[in-house]
């Protein structure tokens, strides 16, 4: 397998990658270091788990279906189990809102989270299961759901994560992942200006190859990778965005978490610039639809593997 973006080659003595056993590895950006195998990025020191709220906590916000929401809800149909819709189980379920939105099509809906406000919120505002310890969690998960939660969790962790669950998965279940590409067009061409750049909270950038490795690892194979395309049309104008304002995801910032202080001079650029980049974005979205490998965001089905 070739290298990955990589500029100049590393034979350092950080410890050998944790999904593939690579153990050289290249400086894309300064933060990560990329696995010249199988193209995974690790943040260069970290040893806790970041995480951040993309939604606001309020009811009002959890009812509401936005294009992301319908997009979730259209996946989820797609490769849900017709015959069995006993328990949704969702990985770093946040405010909830997913859960709460799907609820009603299985038995139980169950999340897994630790932030602090989010397992308040979604237990006592919108009255959802949401356990802290995936060893809680019962078996004959249907369908499991990780959005932009994996890049979250630290190696350990995460990998007992996803062995745990894949035990816990019903014969035909499925497990429905999406994480930030780190082989994308996007980050290839915006490196520490693309939208889901996010350090330190984001301690992986996968790429296709590094999370079918580690999936199958912990006992799931692939079923389908599917086109991210809110995701990927979004990346692009907001990557153009923060290359022209030089700002890091002001706009969604701005739109998604309000508790950022608006800034009435960038408010008036954005007026003037977005109708110039967003359909810029949205051809470069649709030049993608091409090459899956190189959106932005990678979204993928697995299923558990019989040996
Ligand atoms: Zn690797």
């Amino acid at each position: 397998m070739g290298k990955f973006n990589g500029e100049t080659s590393l034979n350092t003595n950080i410890k050998p990658c944790f999904i593939c056993g690579g153990t050289h590895f290249t400086k894309f950006t300064n933060q990560y270091n990329q696995c010249t195998n199988c193209g995974h990025e690790t943040l260069d020191s970290y040893c806790e788990q970041g995480f951040i709220l993309n939604d606001p906590l309020t009811l009002e916000d959890a009812k509401r279906t936005t294009g992301l929401d319908a997009f979730k809800s259209r996946v989820l149909m797609q490769f849900n189990s017709p015959s069995d819709m006993n328990i949704l189980f969702d990985i770093g379920s946040a405010s909830g809102k997913f859960l709460f939105l799907n609820q009603n099509k299985y038995r139980h809906a169950i999340g897994l989270e630790i932030t602090p406000e989010a397992l308040e919120f979604s237990r006592n505002t919108l009255h959802l299961n949401i356990e802290e310890n995936i060893e809680d969690v019962p078996t004959g998960i249907t369908t499991v759901t990780a959005w932009h939660s994996l890049e979250h969790i630290p190696d350990d962790a995460l990998i007992n994560i996803i062995k745990t669950v894949s035990k816990k998965m019903s014969a035909d279940s499925r497990m429905i992942v999406s994480v930030p590409n780190g082989a994308s067009r996007q980050y290839k061409w915006f490196r520490s200006a693309f939208a889901y750049f996010d350090t330190p909270n984001h301690l992986h950038q996968f790429t296709e190859s590094s999370l079918t490795i580690l999936m199958s690892k912990c006992g799931l194979e692939p079923v389908a990778f599917i086109d991210s395309w809110p995701y990927n049309t979004f990346g692009y104008i907001q990557g153009l965005l923060n290359i022209t304002t030089r700002t890091h995801n002001y706009l969604y910032y701005r739109l998604k978490r309000r508790s950022l202080k608006p800034s009435m001079a960038l408010d008036v650029l954005h007026l003037f610039i977005l109708p110039l980049l967003a359909p810029v974005g949205w051809f470069l979205a649709i030049l993608d639809l091409f090459d899956r490998k190189k959106q932005g965001v990678i979204t993928a089905c697995f299923k558990v593997k019989y040996t």
